[in-house]
């Protein structure tokens, strides 16, 4: 268990946890609208959207990315939902690289929309783009996302490797898919020499399909992996890595990774905060406390200095997520489903 250090000084250049853990990075849901329907992330219920005029605008979102930054935040991630289907969503990444030359900005995409905004991204050098992607056969796609669009993400994928965009693939475990489809799994990740990353299915979202029955540990699955090809760990340069345990692919520059969200938690290296569409603070994914700042950014008379000094305050009540998921295990699963949230890791 990780131990608390207090408060730090509101001295300190840089954002930390109340357990000395440094705040680098920052997940931003730019919507919370998506064009796909996938089992893991949506309950099959409707799902009433977040209001269009409770979404933060970009200009409100620019306000915050400086603010952060200000906090010694460098790496940010557009997520969602799905950020292309917000209209001016290549603007807003226009606009980031304008204001904050250094920052490491990251986006995650389902893959479906990204072809026409290619070229921004190489323009505003991209850090890296994750895509979604949890089959290669049509009909699987079409029954996880409700869309008949694999075509449409594979072209996608092609082009961004073209372009020479920075790109990782992840796919969320699910048994009596991914285990099956394992061997296409590593044969893309060597012939397209990129990471290829399985991260554990959460039970996340009230109504979706979550069941111990889909649910598959990643370990399983690297075993597997070993009985195709030879794996060599990579060590992580530094805590601040990325959850994903890497291994090289024997004879390839491609590699994968395997994410143990649920089996072998990783909060001890944990870096990051969300921020919702609507303008909260989500401190960690497990926990459903969210502070909204939405009210602060549209407050005239509250300085940006003064919304800097309640996230550092309110990182102190950022808490060890597996201590919430192993409490939860007892009951349901968490309250909000991820598409509201911005993805777990990538
Ligand atoms: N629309 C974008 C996309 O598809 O990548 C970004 C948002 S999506 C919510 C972010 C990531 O969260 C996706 O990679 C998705 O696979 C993952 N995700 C959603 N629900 C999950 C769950 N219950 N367990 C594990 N990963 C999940």
């Amino acid at each position: 268990m990780l131990k608390t250090q207090g408060h730090n000084s509101p001295l300190d250049a840089s954002l930390a946890d109340a357990y000395g853990r440094a705040i680098r990075y920052v997940r931003l849901s730019v919507t919370d609208r998506c064009n796909l329907r996938c089992l893991y992330c949506q309950s099959p219920a409707k799902y009433e959207y977040i209001p269009h005029p409770s979404i933060l605008t970009y200009e409100e979102m620019l306000r915050l990315a400086g603010i952060f930054y200000g906090l010694g935040v460098r790496k940010l991630r557009l997520s969602g939902g799905e950020p292309l289907v917000r209209k001016g969503c290549a603007d807003f990444l226009v606009s980031l690289r304008e204001r904050f030359a250094d920052l490491d900005i990251r986006m995650t995409s389902n893959g479906t929309l990204i072809g026409p905004i290619i070229p921004v991204l190489a323009r505003i050098r991209v850090g890296c783009v994750n895509i979604s992607l949890d089959t290669f056969s049509p009909d699987v796609f079409a029954e996880i996302t409700g869309r008949n669009m694999l075509a449409c993400v594979l072209d996608n994928v092609n082009a961004l490797r073209m372009s020479g965009i920075p790109i990782k693939l992840n796919a969320v475990a699910l048994r009596g898919i991914t285990d099956r489809e394992l061997p296409a799994f590593i044969a893309f990740a060597k012939e397209k020499e990129i990471d290829v990353r399985f991260i554990e299915f959460m039970p996340m979202g009230k109504g979706t399909l979550w069941s111990r029955e889909r649910f598959l540990p990643v370990s399983e699955l690297r075993q597997a992996a070993e009985e195709c090809v030879r794996l060599r760990p990579i060590e992580s340069r530094s805590p601040t890595d990325g959850p994903a345990r890497m291994y090289a692919i024997a004879g390839s520059r491609g590699r994968l990774g395997f994410i143990s969200a649920v089996t072998d938690h990783f909060c001890s290296t944990c870096n990051r905060l969300r921020i919702t569409s609507d303008g909260a603070l989500r401190l960690c994914l497990f926990d459903d406390r969210e502070y909204a700042l939405r009210p602060l950014l549209r407050n005239r008379r509250v300085t940006g200095e003064s919304i800097a000094r309640c996230i550092r305050a309110l990182c102190q009540r950022k808490v060890i997520g597996n201590e919430v998921l192993l409490a939860r295990r007892k009951t349901a699963v968490a309250e909000k489903r991820m598409s509201g949230i911005g993805g777990w890791l990538w």
